[in-house]
Protein backbone atom coordinates (compact mmCIF):
# COMPACT_ATOMS: atom_id res chain seq x y z
CA UNK A 1 0.00 0.00 0.00
CA UNK A 2 2.83 2.42 0.90
CA UNK A 3 4.17 2.10 -2.93
CA UNK A 4 1.13 3.25 -3.91
CA UNK A 5 0.98 6.54 -5.95
CA UNK A 6 -0.92 8.96 -3.69
CA UNK A 7 -2.79 10.24 -6.77
CA UNK A 8 -4.15 6.34 -7.49
CA UNK A 9 -4.95 6.74 -3.91
CA UNK A 10 -7.32 9.72 -3.92
CA UNK A 11 -9.17 7.74 -6.83
CA UNK A 12 -9.51 4.98 -4.73
CA UNK A 13 -11.29 7.04 -2.22
CA UNK A 14 -13.47 9.17 -5.07
CA UNK A 15 -14.75 6.15 -6.59
CA UNK A 16 -15.91 4.56 -3.06
CA UNK A 17 -17.89 8.06 -2.38
CA UNK A 18 -19.60 7.65 -6.14
CA UNK A 19 -20.65 4.16 -5.11
CA UNK A 20 -22.42 5.05 -1.84
CA UNK A 21 -24.71 7.62 -4.00
CA UNK A 22 -27.44 5.49 -4.92
CA UNK A 23 -30.69 6.81 -6.15
CA UNK A 24 -33.63 4.83 -4.88
CA UNK A 25 -36.06 6.66 -6.89
CA UNK A 26 -37.04 3.73 -8.80
CA UNK A 27 -38.55 0.12 -7.51
CA UNK A 28 -39.35 -3.13 -8.98
CA UNK A 29 -42.82 -4.53 -8.79
CA UNK A 30 -41.38 -7.98 -8.74
CA UNK A 31 -40.13 -8.66 -5.02
CA UNK A 32 -41.27 -10.38 -2.49
CA UNK A 33 -39.19 -11.10 1.36
CA UNK A 34 -36.54 -13.19 1.58
CA UNK A 35 -37.96 -14.99 4.16
CA UNK A 36 -40.49 -17.63 3.66
CA UNK A 37 -40.87 -19.92 6.77
CA UNK A 38 -41.95 -19.67 10.35
CA UNK A 39 -40.05 -21.71 12.51
CA UNK A 40 -40.77 -22.63 16.37
CA UNK A 41 -39.01 -24.10 19.27
CA UNK A 42 -38.49 -24.64 22.89
CA UNK A 43 -35.43 -23.38 25.13
CA UNK A 44 -35.66 -27.11 26.82
CA UNK A 45 -33.90 -24.45 29.93
CA UNK A 46 -35.10 -22.20 31.85
CA UNK A 47 -35.02 -18.13 30.88
CA UNK A 48 -31.53 -17.52 32.19
CA UNK A 49 -29.56 -20.26 30.31
CA UNK A 50 -32.17 -19.88 27.53
CA UNK A 51 -30.94 -16.12 27.16
CA UNK A 52 -27.16 -17.00 27.24
CA UNK A 53 -27.21 -19.95 25.30
CA UNK A 54 -28.89 -17.86 22.79
CA UNK A 55 -26.20 -14.74 22.72
CA UNK A 56 -23.15 -16.00 23.60
CA UNK A 57 -23.31 -19.52 21.97
CA UNK A 58 -23.21 -20.97 18.35
CA UNK A 59 -26.77 -21.11 17.68
CA UNK A 60 -29.62 -17.95 17.62
CA UNK A 61 -32.72 -17.15 16.83
CA UNK A 62 -34.68 -13.95 16.03
CA UNK A 63 -36.87 -14.07 19.32
CA UNK A 64 -36.70 -15.21 22.62
CA UNK A 65 -40.48 -15.32 24.39
CA UNK A 66 -40.25 -15.48 27.89
CA UNK A 67 -42.93 -17.35 29.77
CA UNK A 68 -43.09 -15.24 33.25
CA UNK A 69 -43.12 -12.76 32.74
CA UNK A 70 -44.41 -13.41 28.82
CA UNK A 71 -42.08 -11.26 27.19
CA UNK A 72 -40.36 -10.60 23.61
CA UNK A 73 -37.01 -10.45 23.27
CA UNK A 74 -35.36 -9.70 19.54
CA UNK A 75 -31.86 -10.82 19.31
CA UNK A 76 -31.63 -11.31 15.58
CA UNK A 77 -32.85 -8.47 12.98
CA UNK A 78 -35.06 -10.06 10.81
CA UNK A 79 -33.04 -9.13 7.81
CA UNK A 80 -30.27 -11.15 8.97
CA UNK A 81 -29.78 -15.01 9.65
CA UNK A 82 -29.94 -16.60 12.54
CA UNK A 83 -28.90 -20.05 13.54
CA UNK A 84 -31.49 -22.08 15.27
CA UNK A 85 -32.94 -24.08 12.04
CA UNK A 86 -29.58 -26.52 11.74
CA UNK A 87 -29.95 -29.29 8.87
CA UNK A 88 -33.52 -28.81 7.91
CA UNK A 89 -36.02 -29.49 4.84
CA UNK A 90 -39.77 -28.76 4.45
CA UNK A 91 -41.74 -28.83 1.30
CA UNK A 92 -38.27 -28.95 -0.71
CA UNK A 93 -36.98 -26.27 0.62
CA UNK A 94 -33.18 -27.28 2.19
CA UNK A 95 -31.04 -25.40 5.31
CA UNK A 96 -33.96 -23.25 6.46
CA UNK A 97 -31.40 -21.01 8.19
CA UNK A 98 -31.32 -18.92 5.31
CA UNK A 99 -35.24 -18.43 4.84
CA UNK A 100 -36.83 -18.49 7.91
CA UNK A 101 -37.42 -16.65 11.09
CA UNK A 102 -36.62 -18.47 14.28
CA UNK A 103 -39.14 -18.41 17.59
CA UNK A 104 -37.44 -19.93 20.58
CA UNK A 105 -39.96 -20.37 23.51
CA UNK A 106 -39.17 -20.80 26.82
CA UNK A 107 -40.07 -23.96 27.79
CA UNK A 108 -38.66 -26.95 29.62
CA UNK A 109 -39.70 -29.68 27.38
CA UNK A 110 -39.70 -33.66 28.09
CA UNK A 111 -39.57 -33.87 32.30
CA UNK A 112 -38.74 -37.07 33.95
CA UNK A 113 -37.25 -40.98 33.33
CA UNK A 114 -37.99 -42.38 29.77
CA UNK A 115 -41.36 -44.26 29.58
CA UNK A 116 -43.16 -41.65 32.13
CA UNK A 117 -42.20 -38.01 29.77
CA UNK A 118 -43.91 -34.98 31.31
CA UNK A 119 -44.37 -32.28 28.91
CA UNK A 120 -44.08 -28.91 30.27
CA UNK A 121 -47.09 -26.74 29.32
CA UNK A 122 -47.61 -23.77 27.81
CA UNK A 123 -49.03 -21.27 29.60
CA UNK A 124 -52.00 -18.94 28.68
CA UNK A 125 -50.65 -15.43 28.64
CA UNK A 126 -47.08 -16.63 26.99
CA UNK A 127 -49.53 -18.30 24.04
CA UNK A 128 -51.21 -15.45 23.79
CA UNK A 129 -47.57 -13.57 23.44
CA UNK A 130 -46.33 -15.82 20.41
CA UNK A 131 -49.90 -16.23 18.70
CA UNK A 132 -49.62 -12.04 18.41
CA UNK A 133 -45.79 -12.59 17.24
CA UNK A 134 -46.54 -15.73 14.84
CA UNK A 135 -49.51 -13.56 13.10
CA UNK A 136 -47.24 -10.41 12.96
CA UNK A 137 -44.36 -12.11 11.22
CA UNK A 138 -47.00 -13.39 8.92
CA UNK A 139 -48.41 -10.51 7.96
CA UNK A 140 -44.94 -8.54 7.08
CA UNK A 141 -43.16 -11.54 5.17
CA UNK A 142 -46.71 -12.90 4.07
CA UNK A 143 -45.78 -16.34 5.24
CA UNK A 144 -48.06 -19.13 3.65
CA UNK A 145 -49.58 -20.83 6.93
CA UNK A 146 -48.32 -24.46 5.45
CA UNK A 147 -44.77 -22.69 5.92
CA UNK A 148 -45.03 -22.22 9.69
CA UNK A 149 -44.00 -25.43 11.22
CA UNK A 150 -41.99 -26.97 14.23
CA UNK A 151 -38.40 -27.62 14.56
CA UNK A 152 -39.89 -31.37 14.51
CA UNK A 153 -41.08 -30.64 11.29
CA UNK A 154 -38.20 -30.07 9.68
CA UNK A 155 -36.14 -31.76 11.22
CA UNK A 156 -37.57 -34.41 12.46
CA UNK A 157 -34.93 -37.00 12.82
CA UNK A 158 -33.27 -35.12 15.21
CA UNK A 159 -35.65 -32.86 16.98
CA UNK A 160 -38.73 -33.11 18.87
CA UNK A 161 -39.60 -29.12 19.81
CA UNK A 162 -41.59 -27.28 20.39
CA UNK A 163 -43.35 -30.75 21.27
CA UNK A 164 -46.69 -32.64 22.06
CA UNK A 165 -47.80 -29.80 24.73
CA UNK A 166 -47.49 -26.69 21.83
CA UNK A 167 -50.87 -25.50 21.38
CA UNK A 168 -50.80 -25.89 17.73
CA UNK A 169 -54.52 -25.55 17.70
CA UNK A 170 -54.26 -22.31 19.08
CA UNK A 171 -52.47 -21.17 15.90
CA UNK A 172 -54.71 -22.90 13.60
CA UNK A 173 -57.77 -21.04 15.51
CA UNK A 174 -56.17 -17.74 14.68
CA UNK A 175 -56.13 -19.07 11.07
CA UNK A 176 -52.13 -19.46 11.44
CA UNK A 177 -51.64 -22.67 10.25
CA UNK A 178 -52.78 -25.16 8.03
CA UNK A 179 -55.80 -27.81 10.16
CA UNK A 180 -57.53 -30.90 9.03
CA UNK A 181 -61.28 -29.74 9.67
CA UNK A 182 -62.59 -32.44 12.61
CA UNK A 183 -65.61 -33.39 10.82
CA UNK A 184 -64.28 -34.40 7.52
CA UNK A 185 -61.44 -36.26 9.41
CA UNK A 186 -64.47 -38.03 11.64
CA UNK A 187 -66.19 -38.53 8.27
CA UNK A 188 -63.50 -40.59 6.46
CA UNK A 189 -62.09 -42.44 9.57
CA UNK A 190 -64.35 -45.53 9.63
CA UNK A 191 -63.17 -46.16 5.78
CA UNK A 192 -59.26 -46.13 7.20
CA UNK A 193 -60.32 -47.93 10.28
CA UNK A 194 -61.48 -50.97 8.29
CA UNK A 195 -58.58 -50.73 5.63
CA UNK A 196 -55.37 -49.19 6.84
CA UNK A 197 -53.22 -47.82 3.85
CA UNK A 198 -49.49 -49.65 3.61
CA UNK A 199 -46.62 -47.95 4.48
CA UNK A 200 -45.90 -46.43 0.83
CA UNK A 201 -48.81 -44.31 1.27
CA UNK A 202 -48.12 -42.39 4.47
CA UNK A 203 -44.64 -41.60 3.02
CA UNK A 204 -46.39 -40.58 0.37
CA UNK A 205 -48.88 -38.40 1.70
CA UNK A 206 -46.28 -37.33 4.36
CA UNK A 207 -43.70 -35.98 1.59
CA UNK A 208 -46.52 -33.96 0.15
CA UNK A 209 -47.67 -32.64 3.57
CA UNK A 210 -43.70 -31.25 3.35
CA UNK A 211 -41.69 -33.77 5.61
CA UNK A 212 -38.50 -35.00 3.60
CA UNK A 213 -38.95 -38.56 3.84
CA UNK A 214 -37.88 -41.44 1.38
CA UNK A 215 -40.04 -43.42 -0.52
CA UNK A 216 -38.73 -46.94 0.14
CA UNK A 217 -41.78 -48.51 1.35
CA UNK A 218 -40.19 -49.97 5.10
CA UNK A 219 -41.47 -48.75 8.25
CA UNK A 220 -38.17 -47.72 9.10
CA UNK A 221 -36.99 -45.69 11.96
CA UNK A 222 -36.96 -42.29 9.97
CA UNK A 223 -40.15 -42.95 8.29
CA UNK A 224 -41.74 -43.77 12.34
CA UNK A 225 -40.26 -40.14 13.68
CA UNK A 226 -41.66 -38.30 10.92
CA UNK A 227 -45.01 -39.97 11.28
CA UNK A 228 -44.56 -39.00 15.33
CA UNK A 229 -43.50 -35.80 14.33
CA UNK A 230 -46.96 -35.34 12.88
CA UNK A 231 -48.95 -36.95 15.20
CA UNK A 232 -47.32 -34.48 17.71
CA UNK A 233 -48.69 -31.63 16.12
CA UNK A 234 -52.29 -33.17 15.05
CA UNK A 235 -52.66 -36.00 17.43
CA UNK A 236 -50.74 -35.20 20.11
CA UNK A 237 -52.58 -37.55 22.34
CA UNK A 238 -50.52 -40.28 20.62
CA UNK A 239 -47.23 -39.83 18.96
CA UNK A 240 -45.54 -43.62 18.74
CA UNK A 241 -45.08 -43.08 15.48
CA UNK A 242 -47.58 -45.82 14.45
CA UNK A 243 -49.40 -45.70 11.33
CA UNK A 244 -53.09 -45.94 12.48
CA UNK A 245 -56.40 -44.91 11.13
CA UNK A 246 -56.45 -41.75 12.51
CA UNK A 247 -53.48 -40.50 10.86
CA UNK A 248 -54.69 -41.88 7.80
CA UNK A 249 -57.85 -39.71 8.23
CA UNK A 250 -55.60 -36.53 9.19
CA UNK A 251 -53.24 -37.04 6.55
CA UNK A 252 -56.06 -37.72 3.80
CA UNK A 253 -57.67 -34.30 4.62
CA UNK A 254 -54.62 -32.51 5.08
CA UNK A 255 -52.87 -33.69 1.56
CA UNK A 256 -55.75 -34.88 -0.20
CA UNK A 257 -56.75 -38.66 -1.45
ZN1 LIG B 1 -35.34 -26.25 18.03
Amino acid sequence: MRSLPSAFAVLLVAGCATGSRIDTTYTSDAQDSRVEFLVIHFTSEGFPSSLKTLTTGTVSSHYLVRDDPPTVYRLVDENRRAWHAGASAWKGHAQLNASSIGIEIVNRGPQGPPGALEWDPYPDAQMEVVVALVRDIMRRHEIRPDRVVGHSDIAPQRKVDPGPAFPWKRLADAGLIVWPDAAEVARRLPAFEKSLPDVPWFQDRLAKHGFAIASNGALDEATVRVIAAFQMKYRPARYDGTPDAETAALLDVLVGP
